[in-house]
């Protein structure tokens, strides 16, 4: 790979299908290290209204075309051709100040967490442009009015407005549930990082993946771009909890009641368990964990530990722990050697966290770390904005103020002395909703008491102890598939949670009306529906010939005792109802010896399955399975077997198809409901 070294240049914003530079040369971004241009960044001239009418016209409709797995096969071939360039993302973000680990969480974290939206929306969403939200709800006892909540696409534009600390992964793992969704986006990077934003951007567009319109950066100011957003659109912003808030309160925000997404300030708090004391495998793992989280990406994560609550009795051992590990953090220019801990993001931003510190020692003394005389291993110490972890103690954390309200946005955290369970929860509630908090602990007394205490306030809780302690990932990192955001201070919002990130961008509504209409509307067939039990067995249908709706009511058949006690012995399940006619009689569910609820299934496959080959390719199980009746010696069931979905995969020669199996017995009653889940050849042979 030909890694150019990059002169400082006029970053770019994409926009409107074209690469512009703003009329102004801009301000300078510096090397976190050297205190060297980088590049410079400025956003005048630029026609915001005409950007976000491109977002959502073009990007929109192209989007909006495709299938959910088409936008998801889309994401994969997206993040396999990040990934083959990964090497010129790592070269430039040394200058963000991340180290070779920092750089990894943000670059190969942010395209994996793009993999893995490819993936689990192939898995867990149909090959539809339409999602549907819950089951259906019969509104009649007749089954002539129904309702099914859908959700479809926002046909506005995503803007993202992403914090200076993770330039990929604050960019992908919001971009990859918004292109999901089929929403196109608008990407406004922090400034101060903003030249890593623009290159993966450019690399993205030189894929030519993305269909156009579907994804537009902006470096610099948005201008009055915000004052122009509508009820279609949605704005997420990751920042501090002041410009948030003042987004927020947006007039154009407000009057057309814009989804607005924040995630700001969050003072995470870390427990240890009055069980762990000093020397068992709890107390080494919090210690660590502590110092990991306080020197990853010195300390500017939204996730970071900032309060450390732990039994007052082992306080004195901790700090001296911590203190000893965190001696041992070299501070650096990471594009060093042996460089544990790279600078702050910038000058400015090392200004801000002392400034913090100094507010937080109102109520805590620092006990590690000198935040004014940086001790650094490699670096320019004058143009670096280098900072040395920095341990406080607070010892009446219960009547500390800016213990639990101050964000220092580095490599700092105070640790809390606390008593008993109840008061690690009221300490850690003081942080007034946090995106993330760990328990370390091996007693299920306390972490019962604790976590569900934490809950309300908090959008992820890990639990660390000794069994988890290889496999964990650990205290501060979000996943695609777990809730990242949280309540109060954290900002209210919510990210990733798999599909549930999706949904985001999506309009949830709920359709009522005769079945037939909704099974119209949504491409899938309800009870009440109509329904073809015409022409050939549907099993010799490929999913060229088969439609939803199409039937087979099946012939009866007699379960006989000889029938029941033959599966009872041919399986080894003689439980007592199936071969007990007196203790049956006893059971208050039965009226004497009853079928086994599996030779119910198994029978209905008897009576439903063409056994020739054919476009069947497999049964690869069952949903929703009910046994609705006891169903006695003598019944007569019969089965009506409905195609209720099809999902063709995009990528494949087959495709599933969901069967609704109703088995009812002599009397029409329904004995047993449950959906049969099939791969169906697209083509018959
Ligand atoms: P800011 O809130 O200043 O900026 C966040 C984002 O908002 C940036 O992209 C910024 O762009 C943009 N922005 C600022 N003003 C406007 C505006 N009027 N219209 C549109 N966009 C705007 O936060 P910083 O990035 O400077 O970080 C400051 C603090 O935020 C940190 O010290 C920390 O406390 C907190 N923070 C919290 C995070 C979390 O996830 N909880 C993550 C990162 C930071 P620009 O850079 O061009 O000004």
């Amino acid at each position: 790979m030909n890694i150019s070294v990059r002169q400082p240049g006029r970053l770019e914003s994409y926009v409107c299908g074209g690469w512009v530079a703003g009329s102004k040369e801009g301000n300078a971004l510096l090397d976190a290290s050297t205190g060297t241009p980088v590049a410079f960044i400025d956003s005048t001239g630029i026609d915001f209204t005409a950007v976000l009418a491109y977002g959502r016209e073009k990007g929109g409709s192209a989007l909006r075309r495709l299938s959910f797995h088409e936008r998801a096969l889309m994401l994969k071939a997206l993040g396999m051709a990040l990934l083959e360039r990964k090497d010129e993302f790592y070269a430039l973000s040394t200058a963000t100040g991340a180290t070779k680990a920092d750089s990894w969480i943000d670059i190969e974290g942010g395209i994996g967490t793009l993999l893995s939206y490819a993936s689990k929306g192939r898995r867990e969403l149909p090959n539809t442009r339409v999602l549907l939200d819950g089951d259906v709800e019969g509104l009649s006892k007749d089954n002539s009015f129904s309702a099914q909540h859908i959700l479809t696409p926002l046909l506005g534009v995503a803007v993202h407005i992403n914090a200076y600390n993770f330039p990929c992964w604050g960019m992908l793992e919001k971009l990859a549930p918004t292109l999901l969704a089929g929403v196109p986006a608008i990407i406004k990077p922090a400034s101060q990082t903003a030249y890593l934003t623009e290159l993966m951007v450019r690399r993205i567009i030189e894929t030519s993946i993305l269909p156009k319109g579907s994804l537009q950066l902006i470096c610099g100011s948005t201008g009055d771009l915000l004052d122009h957003v509508d009820g279609q659109d949605i704005v997420t912003f990751t920042g501090s909890a002041t410009t948030g808030q003042r987004l927020k309160t947006g007039k154009a925000i407000v009057a057309n009641s814009v989804r607005f997404t924040m995630e700001a300030d969050s003072l995470n708090a870390a427990v240890l368990g009055l069980d762990a004391a000093p020397g068992t495998d709890e107390f080494e793992l919090f210690v660590k964990e502590v110092v990991r989280e306080m020197t990853v990406k010195a300390g500017q994560k939204c996730t970071a530990i900032r309060r450390v609550i732990a039994p007052r009795s082992y306080t004195e051992a901790l700090v001296a722990s911590l203190r000893d590990r965190l001696a041992k953090t070299s501070v650096g220019n990471p594009a060093d050697e042996g460089v544990r801990m790279g600078p702050l993001a910038s000058l400015d931003q090392r200004d801000e966290v002392r400034a913090r510190i100094r507010d937080l020692m109102a109520d805590a003394e620092i006990v590690s770390g000198d935040p004014e005389n940086p001790a650094i291993v490699s670096g320019d110490a004058a143009g670096g904005a280098f900072l040395n972890p920095v341990l406080l103690y607070c010892d009446k954390p219960a009547a500390a103020g800016a213990a639990h309200d101050v964000e220092a946005f580095g490599p700092v955290s105070t640790v809390m002395p606390y008593e008993t369970a109840e008061e690690a929860v009221y300490l850690a509630r003081r942080g007034k909703g946090s995106l993330v908090s760990s328990v370390f602990t091996n007693d299920s007394g306390f972490v019962q008491e604790v976590v569900l205490g934490l809950a309300p306030y908090h959008g992820r809780v890990v639990i660390g102890n000794r069994v988890s302690a290889k496999s964990s990932t650990g205290h501060g990192s979000p996943l695609p598939g777990l809730v990242h955001g949280g309540p109060g201070r954290a900002g209210g919002g919510e990210e990733l949670g798999g599909m549930r990130g999706v949904k985001h961008y999506m309009q949830r509504t709920a359709v009522q009306g005769a079945p037939s209409m909704l099974a119209a509307v949504t491409g899938k067939w309800l009870p009440g529906a109509a329904a073809n039990s015409d022409g050939p067995h549907p099993f010799r249908k490929s999913l060229a010939e088969l439609n939803v709706g199409d039937q087979l009511i099946t012939a009866s058949r007699t379960v006989t005792l000889d029938d029941i006690e033959h599966f009872a012995n041919f399986t080894g399940d003689t439980f007592y109802a199936h071969m007990d006619e007196e203790a049956a009689k006893a059971n208050p569910f039965f009226e004497g010896r009853v079928a086994h609820g599996y030779l119910i299934v198994s029978f209905a496959a008897g009576l439903f399955v063409d056994p020739d080959p054919g476009p069947v390719l497999a049964n690869y199980g069952v949903d929703n399975l009910r046994f609705l009746k006891p169903v006695n010696p003598g019944d007569m069931l019969k089965v009506q077997l409905t195609c209720k979905e099809i999902n063709p995969r995009a990528s494949a020669e087959h495709g599933e198809v969901r069967w609704d199996c109703l088995v009812t017995n002599q009397n029409g009653e329904p004995v047993a409901q449950y959906d049969v889940l099939t791969m169906v050849a697209k083509v018959g042979k």
